[in-house]
């Protein structure tokens, strides 16, 4: 069988595992988170990065940052995963889903402005498959209507937008290190402050809603409760693993990369002929190859060929269930506007196997097999 996806493990990521138990450190903040804030820091430019236990928790310490209560709205594309709209919805706002685009998959930016009103507090786009949304105007737009913007980067490590990384774009980025995303620390994530009046206040949020961060810097002489918060701290054995990811990352997205690029020429005969639609990546963006999908006619369609590569010991699979026609979604939230888009599209989506240990040779099956569905 071709799974799907399958974590990849190197040398390195064992030789951190024991080092982190010699080191003596097992919990949050030790050596290796430090390790990882620092490169991330570095190499995306952000003021802080603040390892998470995933990215559903940067989410939620996203919300709590920005004071969203009672009645707040936020903006976001249906077409996500559940994460992005539960972690506003705990602190009680009301999500307003707006429709996406076609040739991407993400929020379309000429639908927001119409989509704001008076209790509007932030936008959250999602960057899907690590191609970036237009954050040139999703950005003055926010500017404009006084909005944050927090940005889901969860699958856009790496990825870049105008050369600007992505998570580092918004006010709030947040990033995930879950064993499907291109860098992984088994179940991981990152908040990434791009503006330094947060920090302090987000260091407490992790850290439980206690200033223990100042205390160990000397800052107080003894810590307490002083705002609410919750357990947010990667645990620093996975932050052993995460840092063996991340000194292995250029090898890793290249690697992805290739797959990708011999997806996207094996299959341009049958997209030429019409038989598939191929993802379309704007060029101003720079993607990181976290995911090849391709469309389907439709859902028939679609639901025939997962069967047929199935059959064929390839693990292909599809993607979201809109969240507006979800139970939860239709109880905090609503769609704004016209769904022209994001079900349609949503249900000609399939994604193919990605992931590091995936040969030249099985992505060519992978061709073949598509290549045969469409011969039958
Ligand atoms: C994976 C993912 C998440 C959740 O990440 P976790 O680290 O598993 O919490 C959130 N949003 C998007 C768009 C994702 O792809």
């Amino acid at each position: 069988m071709i799974p799907f996806n399958r974590p990849s493990s190197s040398e390195l990521e064992l030789q951190f595992i024991r080092d982190s138990f010699e080191r003596g450190h097992l919990s949050g903040d030790g050596w290796y988170t430090k390790k990882c804030s620092e490169y991330l820091e570095q190499k995306l430019g952000v003021s802080k990065v603040l390892l998470t236990t995933s990215c559903t928790s940067a989410l939620e310490m996203a919300a709590i940052l920005l004071d969203i209560r009672e009645g707040d709205e936020v903006i976001m594309p249906s077409y996500t995963f559940v994460s992005t709209a539960n972690a506003f919805a705990l602190r009680g706002a009301h999500i307003v889903f707006v429709d996406i685009r076609k040739d991407t998959m993400n929020i379309d930016e000429s639908l927001i402005e119409a989509a704001i009103t008076e209790r509007t507090k932030a936008i959250v786009p999602v960057h899907y498959a690590g191609v970036s949304c237009n954050m040139t105007r999703i950005m003055e737009i926010a500017r404009a209507y006084d909005l944050f913007v927090v940005e889901d980067a969860a699958q856009g490590i790496f990825s870049a937008y105008d050369g600007m990384p992505l998570g580092s774009i918004g006010d709030i980025g947040c990033l995930s290190f879950h064993e499907t995303k291109n860098i992984s620390s088994g179940e991981g994530g990152a908040l990434l402050l791009n503006n330094p009046a947060f920090i302090e206040r987000a260091e407490i949020i992790r850290e439980k809603g206690t200033n223990r961060a100042n205390f160990f810097r000397g800052q107080v002489d003894k810590y307490s409760w002083v705002d609410i918060g919750s357990s947010f701290l990667l645990s620093d054995l996975n932050a052993a693993v995460l840092y063996a990811q991340l000194l292995r990352s250029d090898e890793l997205n290249e690697k992805r990369l290739r797959i990708w690029n011999l997806y996207r020429e094996g299959l341009s005969n049958i997209a030429a002929q019409g038989m598939v639609e191929l993802a379309s990546i704007p060029a101003d963006c720079r993607h990181n190859a976290h995911m090849f999908y391709l469309k389907l006619r439709d859902l028939d369609t679609r639901a025939r060929l997962i069967s047929y590569l199935n059959k064929r010991h390839i693990n292909a699979v599809f993607h979201y269930v809109p969240l507006h026609s979800s139970v939860a979604g239709s109880r905090y939230g609503r769609f704004y506007g016209e769904d022209r888009y994001t079900t349609s599209e949503s249900e000609r989506l399939l994604r193919l196997p990605l992931f590091y240990d995936l040969s030249e040779q099985q992505a060519g099956l992978v061709v073949e097999a598509v290549g045969n569905f469409f011969l039958q």
